[in-house]
């Protein structure tokens, strides 16, 4: 179903005369950008600028929460939403980088909390594009409300709810249609909540041909009376998750808070932009806060 949604938002864009292509003009934002202009601001509607990540991939979102472009000849893609406030900020975004917010035709995400979908039902409104999340995110989606099974229920604010077109099928990836360079894989990531979704994608800057992983929030955060230590049917998915991203391929690594990738400081060049091992570093430490959160609850 779903790749059959998506074969068909993306047939529809060929069959409109002028299909987006490259932008006419594209706007020179420097790389530093986001870590000059978002130093000392991490909120999650902070408007940041628009940077080409690497060939068809860019940043859009804001200086607390990532949210990335991938421009096709058939339709682009985005990959979450940050907030409702976030939104004009990241349609501003993607008009500066030259394209038109209506080529979008696919909207998707990481999971299902305010600051990374919070925005779906704006940008989907302004852009007509198809929403599509995995089954288990789109009850919180489709209501705007925590799942009561989430460890911040409670702590995360609402969201504003929006119909789903579709669900993500995982294990394969979502092919963009013949002649394009893009094949997009979702990956079942559930722990931080149970809908959670990672991407990886390749991406072409000439003939440097990288794949990029946006790799999911691995956090084992709750509401303080929430035990992890309570809930093994939440430790289990969390465990696999690690396993599954390590072993995910990832040559540059983007995170949807984006501090947990550094990807500000890589693009300004403080850090390497191709870093092979990230996504194993980034589930390691991520098992290794879960286990120490465990610990804790042990000794209290
Ligand atoms: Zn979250």
């Amino acid at each position: 179903m779903s790749v059959k949604l998506f074969a068909a938002a993306l047939a529809a864009t060929t069959l409109i005369s002028c299909a987006p292509s490259a932008p006419l003009t594209q706007a020179k934002t420097e790389p530093s950008a986001l870590a000059t202009q978002c130093e000392g601001r991490d909120g999650w509607s902070d408007p940041a600028p628009p940077v080409r990540i690497h060939g068809n991939s860019y940043y859009v979102g804001t200086c607390g929460i990532a949210v990335i472009l991938i421009a096709t000849p058939k339709g682009h893609i985005l990959i979450d939403a940050a907030t409702d406030e976030a939104v004009p900020s990241i349609l501003a975004n993607i008009r500066t980088l030259g394209f038109d917010p209506r080529d979008v035709k696919l909207i998707i995400g990481s999971h299902e909390h305010v600051d990374h979908m919070g925005g779906f039902a704006e940008l989907k409104a302004a852009t007509g594009a198809q929403l599509m999340v995995s089954s288990a995110a789109r009850p919180s989606v489709e209501t705007g409300r925590t799942d009561a099974a989430d460890p911040q229920v409670g702590i995360i604010p609402d969201m504003k709810p929006v119909p789903v077109d579709g669900e993500i099928a995982f294990g394969a990836p979502m092919k963009s249609g013949s002649g394009s360079d893009i094949a997009l894989t979702p990956h079942a990531t559930p722990g931080h909540t149970s809908g959670g979704t990672s991407w990886t994608w390749r991406s072409c800057e000439g003939k440097k041909c990288i794949t990029i992983a946006y790799v999911d929030s691995l956090s084992a955060v709750s509401s303080d009376d929430y035990k992890f230590s309570a809930h093994p049917e939440r430790v289990a998915p969390f465990r696999s998750t690690f396993d599954r991203v390590r072993a995910l391929p990832c040559d540059l690594l983007i995170t949807p808070h984006p501090s947990f990738s550094d990807i500000f400081e890589r693009l300004a060049g403080e850090m390497p932009l191709i870093n092979p091992g990230a996504c194993k570093t980034l589930a390691d430490m991520m098992a290794a806060r879960l286990d120490k959160r465990l610990a804790s609850e042990a000794a209290k």
